[in-house]
This record gives C-alpha cells, structure tokens and sequence, in this order.
C-alpha cells in the first residue's frame, strides 16, 4: 500500500474529478495500475433526480486512461449502485471521467478521436492496441457531444453536392454555412425529401432567420428553399451559372472540330485542325491564367474560327460581368447586354439564365457563392482515400464533419 501523503499527491496528478487514489503498483508488462474511488459520499438517481446515499454494493472494474510517460494507465473504477427511496429502484452512478458501459476514460477517447481524425482509424488502433470497433465507439460518442442535431443561426445557407466517387453520379448533398465555411451536414443523396427531413429538424428560428441560400440550378430545391425559408433570398450559384456558358462554349469547340474534318480541301482541313486541336484550356480559362502557350494557342485558335473566339470573348465578359459589378442595378443591365449580344452564341446559357433570372441577378445583392463546397470537397476526398474503416453513410458524415467541430488539443 502507499502512503497517504502518496495519494493525494497522486491524486493530484492523476487530476480526475470527484476521485481520489487509493492505491498504485506498476505490474510488469501492464504499466500502471491505480485504484480509484469517488470522493462523493451520494449520487443523484437518474430517474427522479433526488440524491441518495444509500449505497447498494460496489461496482469495481478496469478502465483504460491516458498513458504516463509511455506507460498504459490502468485505473480500477468504483462505479457504486446506489438504492434510491423515492423510487424504491438501485441504480447505478454517473461518474465525470467515464461513460457507462465504456472501458476507458473520456480524455483517453478525446485524444485517440483527435488522433483519428488526423490519421486513419486503422493506423491508430495499430499504434494504441484498441479494436477498430472500440474507436468506432469513440467517434460516434464524440459525434454525439459535438455535432448538434439543429445549428446555430446561420445568415447565409449554401446547398450543393459532393462527387462520392467520381464519375459514378453517386452524389451527397452538402449543407453549408457560407459565413463560417463549415460544413452543417451531409444528406446522403439529392432528393428533395431528404433535403425536407434535415431541415425541418432545424426549425423555424434557425429557418426564418436564414437571409441568403446559394443553390445550384435545381428546381425542387428552389422550391423547397422557398416553402421553408420564408425570409431567404435564393441566389443561384454564379460557379453552376459559368460552368453552363463554358460547356456551351467546349461544345461548339467540339463540333467546329467535327466539322473541320470534313472539309474537302487538304490543306484548309489541315490549318483548321491544327489551329483547333489542344485549345480546349485556352479557350476555358480564365484568360488571365493562361501561360504563354495558352495564348499562343488562343490567337491560334481565333484566327480559325471567328465564332470561337467571339463566344471566348463573350466567355469572358460574362466572367468580368460577376467579378466587378457590387450593385443590383448596374450588375443587372450589364447581364440583359450581354444577353442581348450572346443569344446567338449562348443560346441554351441565355435561356436558362432567363429562367433564373431574379436568383441569377441576386448574386449582385448578395454576392455569395457555393466556392467554398470545392475546398471542402477536396478535404473529404482525403478522409475517403484514407479509408478510415468507415464503410456506410453515417459513419462517413461522421467522420466527414468532426474535424470542423472537434476541440483538438494545441500541442
Ligand atoms: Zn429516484
């Protein structure tokens, strides 16, 4: 046995609330083991909330916690039954360090969900000797204290997909805050049902109080956005708008490339195939980052087809027209010009922003986007190569969401 003045300061060490050691010993080959106790003589009974000390029997079993100085710490925990007079039922006692039916502490759990969420649960449970499932357990725990079932008022909503496997259409949607860029959560598939289930758990306080939602160009969800978010003004999202004008514009490069293949004169059809063939990035980026080949290509391209190289021009107009303008108004007449002058060019972009036309004019109210959903995206493609065990959709969301939440200890 150890000496008094030992405990307490052993105690103090061990630092756990409402417990005192009793007792410690270093076994060979295990590390160190502590008896514990509570140093509260009652405990509050769950069901009627009166305290009671009338214990019932000892509860004594083996938790895990923190390691000291590389060595595992095994604690033996006094978990007491307790029988409680106004119920006339036994129960058992919560303790502040150690979840019920968990065999190690919250701390442990706390650092081990840190080190998951930094690596893969595989590596950690190598390195830690805990079982996949064990660690599993932890993350849904943590899941539990840190991800709120309805979020804190949120002024600007963001509603977009992820790629899950690319290439494949499997699709999650992405709830995001777009003035903190966290995610809020991720709906297993692009339905408006489920879009409808997550929100209405959100209620009306949060829903009312939303000022902005940035969505993609999908009506069930402009629909829904309109029945739930009485107060939100829907601004389709300028990246889904641009991408529209450049598949417009990568299609007419195709077919000029098509076309430039049945042109009967060898030596026209081989100046024309030439100037088209690798133009597709010059004629899609920003023309502001192309590199010096880019813009060679560009000119090259342009001198072979006049109509490329207006609908390049027109490409980028558009582009300027979202990056510079900060009023309604201004923004807005310079779109109606611009649609006046690329109807021809952009027919199906024109037609569809004139279908959207109040949520595409919005931006230059707002001006809120759905840009952030890439960074985040490229965060989960990590999480997903890394595998992590995690094989359905809600250990994934999990997962997926924790790191944005999750107190992680500053070294
Ligand atoms: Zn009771």
């Amino acid at each position: 046995m150890i000496t008094e003045s030992d405990a307490r300061q052993l105690t103090e060490l061990l630092g756990l609330p409402e417990t005192k050691v009793e007792d410690m010993t270093m076994i060979d080959g295990v590390g160190l083991f502590f008896v514990i106790s509570p140093t509260r003589r009652d405990a509050e009974c769950p069901r009627c909330g009166k305290r009671s000390r009338h214990l019932h029997e000892n509860h004594r079993y083996n938790i895990e916690d923190l390691p000291w100085n590389q060595q595992p710490v095994v604690l033996r925990v006094n978990r007491r039954q307790f029988w409680c007079q106004e119920c006339g039922q036994v129960f058992s006692e919560e303790l502040a360090f150690v979840k019920k039916r968990r065999l190690y502490t919250q701390r442990l759990a706390k650092q081990i969900v840190g080190q998951v969420l930094g690596s893969s649960i595989h590596s950690v449970a190598a390195r830690t000797g805990l079982s996949d499932e064990q660690i599993e357990t932890m993350i849904k725990d943590a899941g539990k204290a840190y991800l709120p079932e309805s979020p804190e008022p949120i002024r600007y909503l963001g509603i977009d997909e992820i790629a899950v496997v690319k290439g494949q259409g499997n699709y999650y949607g992405v709830l995001v805050n777009l003035e903190t860029h966290q995610p809020i959560t991720l709906l297993p598939s692009r339905t408006q049902e489920g879009l409808r289930q997550v929100l209405s758990q959100w209620g009306p306080e949060v829903l009312e109080g939303i000022e902005g939602v940035s969505i993609d160009l999908w009506k069930p969800y402009q629909s829904l956005v309109k029945e739930m978010m009485p107060n939100a003004t829907i601004v389709a999202d300028r990246f889904h708008v641009t991408k529209l004008v450049n598949e417009e514009l990568d299609n007419e490069r195709k077919a000029e490339k098509r076309a430039a293949k049945k042109i009967a004169k060898k030596a026209e059809r081989e100046r024309v195939i030439e100037g088209l063939n690798g133009s597709k990035y010059a004629l899609l980026k920003n023309e502001g980052n192309l590199n010096e080949k880019q813009k060679k290509k560009l000119i090259e391209v342009s001198e072979v087809s006049p109509k490329l190289a207006t609908m390049h021009r027109l490409k980028e107009e558009f582009r300027e027209i979202f990056e510079s303008f900060e009023n309604w108004a201004e923004g807005t007449l310079k779109l109606l010009d611009w649609m006046a002058d690329s109807s021809t060019f952009f027919n199906q972009s024109c037609g569809t922003i004139k279908r959207w036309f109040d949520e595409v004019t919005s931006y230059f109210e707002l001006r809120i986007t759905n840009g952030v959903v890439e960074g985040i995206n490229n965060k989960l493609k990590l999480i997903k190569r890394l595998g992590y065990g995690f094989g359905n959709f809600d250990n994934f969301k999990l997962r997926a969401l924790l790191p944005w939440v999750f107190p992680f200890e500053t070294p």
